[in-house]
């Protein structure tokens, strides 16, 4: 059956439309779904018994299932769900002095290997479908009866190797008459697919882009990310200054501090010289020692020595906060766990 949450407005019209429906249902659909958030096509009392009729037999709300839910003693939480297939996937609810922010899954498992992560080790399942990403908000949205007001792509998965579900996700979320999100505060991550930062330079949504850079050199990078073999650090640098330069948003490089590895002052000063005069932000993550993993964390010292020297050459660093530590909040940890 077809999950009704895949369709963004438009192409819900369309849908409505092949089904002898009159297209502005789509927007009472819509409301539904993404306004009410509603489990059932009963629920939707607007409609004519008729049409709730026809939406049961064709298509899905697909609810998920919660499987376990994790709560850390700073008020995170994470969600392990059943994604009614076999399946799970994680996402991770993060409370926020401004609101409420949900890290979500794109793929079941991730392809491209980046050695700090949890996820290595998982196999590539498939991908998820826009609907099921949207989902994922709603699930938590409805758990904790709440409204999310940021959505950060950086769970299980590559964003940009899922690009058109990814991007349809984000108009639906976006869209002001569907979660009605700003785009602003919608952040995509990527490992670094740079033909697909291309693209998303020219789909005119104002997210922002986020990019998993980790060291400064290709030999450091290629050995913590394999995809710096794929695309090297020019290539991908080039393509966030064309991102800047089409879209006029700040880009911000996330860059996970493993000790005796990329930590030092030969490193911060490489990472000056990258990104010197770009319209940026650097994000400094004090990696989460993962069980088997190749790195372990930095010094708090050191982390605070490296943020002041990039802020001392004119490149704004921050320190992230770091949410969740006790309860595996590094990607696909919880995931990991719960299958073995
Ligand atoms: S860090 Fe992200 S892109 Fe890299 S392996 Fe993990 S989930 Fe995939």
């Amino acid at each position: 059956m077809k999950n009704i949450k895949d369709y963004n407005l438009e192409e819900l019209k369309q849908e409505l439309i092949s089904i002898g429906e009159k297209p502005f249902r789509a927007e009472q659909i819509f409301k539904w779904i993404y306004q009410e958030n509603v489990t059932s096509f009963d629920e939707m009392t607007n409609l004519s018994l008729e049409l709730r009729e026809k939406l049961k037999q064709n298509y899905t709300l697909c609810i998920f299932n919660i499987l376990r839910k994790q709560e850390s003693s700073d008020g995170t939480i994470k969600y392990l769900f059943d994604v009614l297939d076999g399946n799970a996937i994680e996402t991770v609810l993060m409370k926020y002095h401004h609101g409420y922010s949900l890290c979500v899954s794109t793929q079941i498992g991730c392809k491209m290997g980046c050695k700090f992560c949890a996820s290595t080790g998982i196999a590539f399942a498939r991908n998820l479908t826009s609907g099921e990403i949207v989902e994922e908000l709603l699930a938590v949205e409805r758990d904790q009866n709440i409204k999310i007001s940021n959505v950060v792509y950086m769970g299980i998965g590559e964003p940009l190797d899922n690009y058109d579900n990814v991007v349809n996700s984000i108009r639906i979320i976006n869209n002001p008459k569907g979660i009605n999100i700003g785009a602003r505060h919608i952040s995509v991550s990527t490992s670094g697919l740079v033909p697909n930062i291309y693209r998303l330079a020219e789909e005119n949504i104002q997210c922002t882009l986020s990019i998993s850079l980790h060291a400064t050199n290709n030999e450091k990078r290629s050995s913590m990310m394999p995809v710096n073999n794929r695309y090297p650090i020019e290539e991908l640098i080039q393509a966030c200054k064309d991102y800047i330069a089409k879209t006029n948003r700040r880009i911000s490089f996330e860059y996970a501090l493993a000790k005796d590895n990329n930590d030092n002052l030969e490193d911060a000063k490489g990472l000056v010289k990258l990104l010197k005069g770009m319209l940026c932000h650097v994000n400094l993550i004090p990696i989460n020692k993962i069980e088997n993993g190749a790195f372990d964390k930095s010094s708090n010292e050191n982390i605070i020595k490296f943020r002041d020297y990039l802020n001392e050459h004119g490149i704004v660093a921050t320190i992230r906060r770091e949410l969740g530590s006790d309860i595996d909040a590094a990607c696909g940890q919880l995931r990991r766990k719960n299958l073995q």
